[in-house]
């Protein structure tokens, strides 16, 4: 299989199965407990947070795990609603494409009498920052946006929203599972009150993640109990913090170069697929970007059309969110560009990942026209 799905998921990488294994036959003690086996998992738990901080570029006091990004969303939007409340202030602003879990919460939250607002975006995907600075008022909460769409890779202008929500004394959290791993985005360097993290994006494993809450801002508990400073109770995972803080390692060493050359390689996909395939339309083409995020739609041919000839040409995609995946649902982040409902069931996500490399790409272009070639009557079947 070629596999062009890492906006789904992505492999864990040798280093992170490495430190999981020593985690779950060596480490297994209760990092709670006092004698000395739980005190040697206490610590490997401390050396596993400050290594993940590290690429996170947060403090390790700041990073409180969960079990992946839509717990850390969760956590960040209920808790940034309870601090609001004592302020008299009880609503909650987000995007158009927020990622459907946090939709889902938002749409829970509104039906328990909370104003909700979603900030729209523009055709490319892009927030539209006038309407985002005409809903942040003085009775906002809390701002949550994501760092990069999963859908189409379209980044977000955090600093500037950070700035908006500040001005209106309200907080800014930033969902960056997309964004750790594919940018050199950081934390402290964000403006944003809180991030949400996942390891399964960045060659971790999944069912951990993390929130990062600004140190001095007192947090409360989703999960109330006495670990991660009484800000998520319950037993520390500590095999997948291990997995995760291997991943981070891995992925710091060699970030810089491995998004330069994601970029070539999606510039290589999207312009060998612009030349053989006319009729191909690029989602967010104009809006700054994830280098590994090709959102693409072949005249108005359903996704699941393409993505099961793809798969038979041994090519493995998505459409939209892998979580709406297996339905027909046109994509919400699609939509909220304003395509029609028929267009907006027809776009497919093509994600690059580390060890994708030159040959793949070329064989993913070869794949992609000789399946769908056929069915354009605009293709140029010449250069398939
Ligand atoms: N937010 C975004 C932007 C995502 O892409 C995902 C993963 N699909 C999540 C949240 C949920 O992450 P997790 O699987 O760790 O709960």
């Amino acid at each position: 299989w070629l596999y062009l799905d890492h906006n789904a998921t992505t492999q864990p990488c040798a280093e992170a199965v490495e430190e999981m294994l020593d985690g779950l036959q060596r480490l297994w003690a209760n990092p709670s407990s006092t004698h000395a086996s739980g005190q040697a998992a206490r610590r490997a738990l401390a050396d596993a947070r400050a290594r993940t901080a590290s690429l996170i570029g947060c403090q390790g006091a700041e990073l409180v795990y969960t079990s992946g990004a839509t717990e850390a969303n969760h956590m960040a939007v209920v808790g940034g609603l309870e601090l609001g409340r004592a302020q008299g202030r009880q609503r909650l602003v987000l995007s158009a494409v927020e990622h459907p879990g946090l939709l889902a919460l938002a749409e829970r939250l509104r039906g328990q009498g909370h104003a909700v607002d979603l900030i729209p975006v523009d055709h490319q995907g892009r927030l539209d920052l006038d309407a985002a600075k005409a809903l942040i008022g003085p009775d906002v909460a809390l701002v949550s946006v994501m760092g990069a769409n999963n859908e189409t890779g379209v980044l977000m202008p955090t600093e500037a929203l950070a700035e908006l929500a500040h001005a209106a004394g309200a907080l800014l959290h930033v969902d960056a599972t997309q964004l750790l791993g594919k940018s050199l985005q950081r934390f402290d360097r964000s403006g944003a009150d809180l991030w949400s993290v996942s390891a399964h994006k960045l060659h971790g494993p999944k069912g951990i993640g993390a929130l990062v809450v600004r140190k001095g801002l007192s947090w409360p508990a989703l999960i109330s109990g006495r670990q991660e400073r009484q800000r998520r109770g319950g037993t520390e995972n500590l095999p997948a913090a291990l997995g995760f803080a291997a991943a981070a390692q891995r992925c710091l060493r060699t970030l810089a170069e491995d998004l330069a050359q994601l970029r070539a390689l999606q510039l290589q996909l999207e312009a060998g697929l612009r030349a053989a395939l006319p009729g191909l339309h690029l989602y967010g083409e104009q809006a700054e970007r994830l280098p590994n995020t090709s959102c693409l739609r072949f005249g108005q041919l359903d996704a699941e059309q393409v993505l099961g000839k793809l798969e038979r040409a041994g090519v493995l995609a998505s459409s939209g969110a892998a979580c709406s995946a297996g339905g027909t649902q046109p994509s919400h982040v699609l939509l909220a560009m304003g395509e029609p409902a028929l267009l907006a069931r027809a776009g497919i996500r093509l994600s690059l990942g580390r060890e994708t490399r030159e040959a793949d790409v070329a064989r993913a272009i070869a794949a992609v026209v000789q399946a769908i070639g056929p069915l354009l009557p605009e293709a140029s079947p010449a250069l398939a």
